[in-house]
């Protein structure tokens, strides 16, 4: 299998009737980065910056976040890196940072609200990747943005960071595309708005799914208790997508589902195509795609979607799908 799947890594990532899909790797460390190039991913859609900070048992500091975003993007090259800023907080606590007990840290003190209640901490960081994107190309994204205003401060603790480094002389990144996750349903209802402001989403289904169905991701008694094929999360992601598209903002999903490949199937389906996932997952996903005849798949879930809850098994339809096509 695994031979199987590296004999695809130079295939164009495009399905059966033409469609390019971008499928690009979730990473974290820089033993994430060997990955970009074995997979033959399109780059990394998703870098966990506080995967640096949990290993580390001190704050890492700014020239330690420098040291490694430059690592990143050297091995990038010229594939496209999508930095998330910190998403700490919460039950993915640091133990060098105060404590704070909180009874539902999901939906705690955490990510940017951490981000934009200290400031100093995104700054630091953010001053760093902006130097290390120095003379090329950067994506910075926030984590748990919740409405356009913490967008709108955040993007101008970016401002303000690029004022301060061209006046101390420093190359600037040629482009910076500035854009966040789409995690919190709240966002779901100001997209456009939304839309207007980022430069590109990327839809965090765990975290969707999480507060979409009130359900914990990290509790094994109820995070099953929903169907990622079902039409309320494929209408749900199906909107954003779409919406994207008619404001002609680059859009993206780098949660677990897209490591599935029913999951890239139905993705794929919605009108996704763009995927940022495991690099383990990288093989099977691109397999099913180069095999997919997507405007098959549009046709087939579209009816379904629009048909009232409950009427058909969208799961049982694609899973049919996949199994005949
Ligand atoms: C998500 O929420 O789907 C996501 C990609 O981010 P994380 O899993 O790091 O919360
Ligand atoms: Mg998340």
């Amino acid at each position: 299998r695994q031979a199987q799947y590296s004999a695809l890594r130079d295939k164009a990532c495009v399905t059966k009737d033409g469609q390019p899909i971008e499928l690009l790797i979730n990473a974290g460390l820089t033993i994430d980065l060997p990955h970009i190039d074995d997979t033959g991913s399109a780059g990394i859609g998703l870098f966990r910056t506080e995967l640096q900070f949990m290993v580390s048992p001190n704050l890492p500091r700014s020239s330690d976040q420098l040291a490694l975003y430059r690592t990143v993007l050297d091995a990038a090259g010229s594939k496209p890196v999508t930095f998330r800023t910190l998403d700490i907080g919460g039950d993915k606590a640091l133990p060098y940072m105060e404590t704070v007990i909180e009874e539902n840290p999901a939906l705690g003190w955490r990510a940017i609200r951490l981000g934009l209640d200290r400031p100093g901490l995104l700054r630091g960081q953010i001053r760093a990747l902006l130097r290390a994107g120095g003379g090329r190309a950067l994506k910075i994204m926030f984590p748990m943005i919740s409405d356009i205003a913490e967008f709108d401060q955040a993007k101008a603790i970016v401002e303000r960071e690029l004022t301060y480094l061209r006046q101390h002389g420093h190359s600037l990144p040629e482009r910076i595309d500035i854009g966040t996750m789409v995690e919190v349903p709240a966002l779901l209802y100001q997209l456009d708005e939304l839309l207007k402001k980022v430069d590109f989403v990327s839809v965090g289904s765990n975290d969707l799914f999480q507060f979409l169905f009130a359900v914990d991701r990290g509790n094994a008694k109820v995070s099953e208790r929903f169907d990622i094929l079902s039409a309320p999360i494929l209408r749900a992601l199906r909107d954003i997508v779409r919406k994207a598209k008619a404001a002609k903002k680059a859009a993206s999903l780098c949660g677990e589902m897209a490591s599935k490949p029913i999951g890239a199937l139905a993705l794929i389906a919605i009108g996704y195509r763009s995927l940022s996932l495991s690099a383990t997952a990288h093989g099977p996903v691109k397999a099913l795609i180069l095999d997919l005849d997507a405007k098959k798949a549009e046709a087939m879930i579209n009816p379904l979607l629009d048909a009232p809850v409950g009427s058909v098994s969208i799961r049982e339809a694609l899973t049919k799908f996949a199994e005949t096509e």
